[in-house]
């Protein structure tokens, strides 16, 4: 499901139409059990400036993130919404915004959405009829974020792999040295 209808278009020199990212363990820390208050929404070193490149960059930025705990009753709507507002703003006190998002709110095996099915990033493309695929990238911690995007033709960075973290997979998306940081 999406927030807000359209995405704008991405500024004709950026280097990718949407840089998708995970929100857990990709933004934030990780926590055992849900990021259920304000509080336990931790940002990763430097994760909130290398959305900020992002958004200079003049990319879209989508936030894809799977959040099974509002099917089980884990996880309300209201404290989701709440942990976003925090999110925001967070990033909006370096000057980064997330242009949209897209949260699977479902049980495992009950939807077309949940990461690794492609549903979240098919909604997000069918809100930026002006974006192509393969000019959009994914960076996620886990297989399952990276697959449905390979599947779909984008450019993906999984942490833990290709780049350490958030940061380093922003550098190598915009092609930037970490020194110009
Ligand atoms: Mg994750
Ligand atoms: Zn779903």
């Amino acid at each position: 499901m999406g927030d807000s209808g359209l995405i704008p278009p991405a500024e004709p020199d950026a280097p990718w139409d949407i840089v998708f990212l995970d929100r857990d363990g990709t933004l934030n820390e990780r926590l055992p059990g849900y990021v259920d208050h304000p509080d336990r929404l931790v940002l990763l070193p430097g994760a909130a400036q290398a959305v900020a490149r992002l958004n200079r960059a003049g990319c879209r930025v989508v936030l894809v993130t799977n959040q099974r705990g509002l099917a089980t009753g884990a996880l309300s709507w209201p404290q989701w919404y709440a942990v976003t507002r925090r999110m925001s703003g967070l990033l909006a006190s370096v000057g980064a915004h997330i242009d949209h998002i897209e949260v699977c709110p479902h049980q495992v095996g009950t939807c077309q959405c949940r990461k690794p099915a492609p549903g979240l990033f098919r909604a997000a493309l069918a809100a930026a009829p002006w974006a192509r695929a393969e000019r959009c990238a994914m960076v996620g911690d886990m297989p399952s974020d990276v697959t449905p995007a390979q599947k779909l033709g984008m450019r993906t960075v999984l942490l833990g792999q290709e780049a350490a973290d958030v940061r380093e997979a922003v550098d190598l998306l915009l092609q930037q040295d970490a020194l110009d940081r």
